[in-house]
């Protein structure tokens, strides 16, 4: 709904491009709902923020949808009143105008998976935590390393931890016991799954309408069974699985969008770029959870011989587009 961007000039913060009106949720076959990118709306020095916030609660108050509970969100008051309006509208309350947006440069969306510097002496380990879910073995090998080692720990939004703060010698301390634990360290894992997320679905959420967490390792695998079949098991996919089109994963920013829509079958999507800063578009509606990697297969390999230098594979489907692929791969299948 809200984001705030910080810029940085000479090691300080600058100020704030912020933006508005983003969101993931759709409602099945309500075409008025939606998921929406954010509009980057202007540019504020660090102490406006909480003006800001306050006064676009308070469009999203008088202007959101108070009818419709699924319509009420702050990206569809953005869609339908245009962004100038709001930046008008926005303008008027806070009782100042503010800067242009500056250009937002996203250098990378991964997680720092393994091994990096956190300064000259110490070093942090990003675990790889599959749909985030702490248990069984893993569970067991980051309760010790916390119990032996005491790093600090960040929960990441790609569902992943952070142990911080760590001297040298605690390197392969932390390694012998995430491995005794019988652990996978993030370079021992297939590439689709390293990059892949999924939501809790069943049996956690009570809107979930089929499954997602519990079997992303297996429409991991299948993908990267696919991947690999084509020549391109090397390289990084981003897959994202919900278990209803609320979208808890961001499906609608991947590369590959696995959306549920009732039980067993599944919508996909296509087309997000790797830094999640495109939506992805809808290639095929109802497809059954096992024909999942089947459906991916041609476009797997059409990617693998047609792909530009460096081209991912939602930037090449994006390139393509999904009446292309559509035709190509789905009609002519039929
Ligand atoms: S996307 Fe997943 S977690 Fe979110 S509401 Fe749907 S089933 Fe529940």
């Amino acid at each position: 709904d809200l984001g705030f961007v910080a810029h940085f000039e000479g090691g300080e913060v600058a100020g704030f491009t912020f933006l508005a009106g983003g969101g993931m949720g759709q409602t099945n076959g309500d075409r008025n709902t939606y998921p929406r990118a954010a509009d980057p709306i202007g540019f504020i020095r660090a102490e406006q923020c909480v003006d800001v916030a306050r006064a676009v609660v308070t469009i999203h108050r008088d202007f959101g949808d108070r009818t419709n509970r699924r319509h009420a969100r702050l990206k569809y008051v953005l869609a339908e009143r245009g962004v100038e309006w709001f930046r008008e509208e926005l303008a008027a309350r806070l009782g100042f105008r503010f800067d242009a947006p500056r250009p937002l440069i996203w250098q990378r969306h991964e997680d720092w998976l393994g091994w990096h510097r956190q300064d000259e002496r110490r070093w942090f380990f990003g675990l790889r935590v599959v749909s985030g879910r702490l248990a069984g073995a893993i569970l067991d090998g980051v309760t010790e390393a916390v119990e032996t080692l005491r790093p600090q720990l960040r929960i990441t939004p790609q569902q992943n931890l952070l142990f911080t703060g760590l001297e040298e010698e605690a390197r392969p301390v932390l390694e012998e016991i995430l491995r005794r634990s019988g652990v996978r360290l993030p370079y021992e894992m297939p590439p689709v799954l390293r990059h892949s997320m999924a939501c809790p679905a069943l049996p956690t959420c009570g809107l979930a309408l089929t499954e997602s967490e519990r079997v992303l390792p297996d429409v991991a695998a299948a993908v990267q069974q696919e991947a690999a079949a084509a020549g391109v098991g090397e390289e990084k996919i981003h897959l994202r699985m919900t278990g209803c089109p609320n979208g808890c994963a961001r499906p609608y920013t991947a590369e590959i969008g696995i959306v549920g829509q009732s039980p067993r079958l599944y919508s996909i999507y296509l087309g997000g770029s790797p830094l999640a800063t495109r939506l992805a578009q809808l290639y095929s509606h109802n497809v059954p959870l096992e024909k999942i990697g089947e459906t991916l297969r041609p476009l797997l390999a059409a990617w693998a011989s047609e792909r530009t230098a460096g081209e991912a594979f939602g930037d090449y489907c994006h390139r393509i587009g999904m009446d292309a692929l559509r035709e190509r791969f789905l009609e002519a299948g039929r």
